[in-house]
């Protein structure tokens, strides 16, 4: 009996795939590969779902609807409505949360039983060419995917590790009265945003001019604009040289030594690529200078038989393109024929509030790119915000090529940005170009139809043109 045991212990279970990371790029991989047939293995450490479904799109896009009702039960008594005092209860919200995020997970696992994918829960570490640990079970694998995404950075200022990250936000039962965001990306801004309205008073601290770096200047400029509306404190060229503990509160110590006081900092400074303990050196696998795996266009690792997905890449770190990547991946591997993700043009969404919507180059990379174009901006109040005599704006840019009449890019930040601009991408995709924009039919009353009724360009630039 005991020689049967320790048999079983130091005999290999062998898989076609094995993936390193259940959430979103490793389960749509493994899920794919097992539909062609291949014996596939995914081995979790922690939630099934990972980031996005745990502790990121999905948990901040439901807090994110909590938020909206704080502008929708101040808009409603200009619509006739009459509403007392709202109070929103961070308890019932997270304990509401942590049922869906649980209802999600359940769903998942599900999802990979019904395909057939074996789930191994525990932490993988590769142990050389074709095998994976997981404790004391050794895993032989033909293909090996790293899909173990990212991690909050914890190191980019001195005390900062100190500091909850939206990770931790996520999972609070009250909310505290003040709190200083740091950084200006998607993660920072959006929790700006969502935290103003759910009554936080919000300071912004950020190093730069303005926040979204790698946006498009127009967008950046108003969503700066659009959060001072909603009161929060913008702080923009203050990063915080140290953060210290104060008791309970913290305290931020600023380039030009001012010392402020918050009970409550987020650390929105990034995330990196989880490798840690994975054991890529066993296979000779260095990271590149962000910690990520580099990867060839088939997703290929400098390892033979080892490839890796999604943010752990550190390319689009999006949720869509690890999804999109798996899957080319597990038909290339076990499919009829090798294909490739086309990631020539990715809509980013920032969840806001307003929202923004992006998709094609910034205009200054598009001149930089050499294209003289043609800018078609639109600028209003919508009719929902007139109403009520409302602050909240809506902005529209398309950049249209003015050799080709081809649209390159959408920008917009406004109500419903994602959605709309998510429909134009079908259009930008298939090549459309101005004139298709101009032949399209508006649809009345709505805000998406300024798409199809800019007229005029505001201004025709690069190439040495440059009128207004
Ligand atoms: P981002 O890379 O978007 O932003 C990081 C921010 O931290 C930047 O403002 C950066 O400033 C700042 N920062 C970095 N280091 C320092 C430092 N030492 N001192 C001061 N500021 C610093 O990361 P996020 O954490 O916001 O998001 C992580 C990833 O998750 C993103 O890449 C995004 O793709 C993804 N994500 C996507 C969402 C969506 O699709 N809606 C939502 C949330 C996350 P600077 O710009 O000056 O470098």
């Amino acid at each position: 009996m005991a020689a049967a045991f320790t048999l079983q212990h130091v005999m290999a279970d062998s898989f076609d795939l094995v993936v390193i990371g259940a959430g979103s790029g490793g389960v749509a991989a493994s899920r794919r590969a097992a539909a062609h047939g291949a014996k596939v293995a995914i081995v979790e450490s922690s939630r099934v779902g990972g980031t996005c479904v745990i502790r990121g799109c999905v948990p901040k896009k439901l807090l994110m609807y909590a938020a909206a009702y704080g502008d929708a039960f101040r808009e409603a008594a200009g619509y006739g409505w009459s509403v007392g005092r709202p109070h929103f209860e961070m308890g019932r919200w997270a304990t509401a949360k942590a049922a869906e995020t649980q209802r999600l997970e359940h769903i998942y696992r599900q999802l990979l039983a019904g395909s057939k994918v074996t789930l191994i829960e525990g932490r993988a570490r590769i142990d050389g060419p074709g095998r994976v640990r997981v404790g004391d079970q050794l895993l032989q694998a033909k293909h090996i995917l790293v899909a173990t995404g990212g991690t909050p950075v914890r190191d980019s200022i001195p005390g900062i590790d100190s500091c909850p990250t939206s990770d931790d936000l996520l999972d609070l039962q009250a909310l505290p009265a003040k709190a200083a965001i740091i950084g200006s990306g998607f993660i920072a801004l959006e929790f700006a945003s969502m935290l103003q309205r759910l009554g936080v008073q919000v300071s912004l601290f950020y190093r730069a001019r303005l926040p979204l770096r790698g946006f498009d200047e127009d967008l950046r400029t108003r969503v700066a604009a659009a959060l001072q509306a909603a009161g929060v404190e913008l702080h923009p060229g203050a990063a915080p040289r140290a953060v210290q503990r104060a008791g309970s509160d913290w305290l931020l110590i600023l380039d030009d030594e001012r010392m402020l006081e918050f009970p409550f900092v987020l650390n929105a400074t990034g995330r990196r690529p989880n490798t840690a303990g994975l054991g890529l050196e066993s296979l000779g696998i260095e990271l590149d200078a962000a910690g990520a795996v580099p990867v060839d266009a088939r997703l290929q690792t400098t390892a033979p038989g080892v490839y890796a997905i999604g943010d752990v890449t550190n390319q689009w770190n999006l949720t869509p393109v690890a999804i999109a990547e798996g899957r080319a991946l597990a038909d290339s591997l076990f499919g009829p024929q090798p294909r490739q993700v086309d990631l020539s043009l990715v809509t980013a969404a920032v969840f806001t509030l307003p929202p923004v919507g992006t998709l094609g180059p910034t205009e200054a990379d598009a001149l930089a790119a050499g294209h003289q174009l043609k800018v078609f901006e639109a600028d209003f109040r919508p009719m929902r915000q007139a109403f009520i005599d409302g602050h909240e704006r809506c902005y529209m840019k398309l950049l249209v090529d003015a050799a080709t009449d081809r649209v390159l890019a959408v920008h917009m930040i406004g109500a419903d940005a994602p959605e709309i601009v998510q429909s134009l991408a079908v259009a930008l995709s298939a090549g459309a170009t101005k004139a298709h924009f101009d032949r399209t039919i508006a649809v009345h009353p709505t805000a998406a139809e300024e798409f199809v009724l800019m007229r005029e360009p505001s201004r025709t630039v690069g190439q040495g043109v440059a009128t207004r």
